[in-house]
């Protein structure tokens, strides 16, 4: 399980990816790319992410605390 970025309301600025402590998250052209093997579900970026436009399936809306 990894967290799923919802792409229509990111806006880009990079907070999750400086935040995610196990490089699970990396800046692509046009969107962020999370990367499930290495995502340990800490949901450090989920806290950090300014649109909470990140969520963890299964854990349903943490992104809106
Ligand atoms: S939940 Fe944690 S490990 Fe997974 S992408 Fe977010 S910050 Fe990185
Ligand atoms: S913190 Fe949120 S808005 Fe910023 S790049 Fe990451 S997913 Fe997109």
């Amino acid at each position: 399980m990894a967290v799923v970025i919802d792409r229509s309301k990111c806006i880009y600025c990079g907070a999750c990816v400086a935040t995610c402590p196990y490089l699970a998250l990396r800046l692509k052209e046009t969107y962020v790319e999370v990367i499930p093997e290495k995502c340990t579900e800490c949901q450090l970026c989920i806290k950090a992410c300014p649109v909470g436009c990140i969520s963890l399936p299964g854990k349903d809306n943490e992104s809106k605390r």
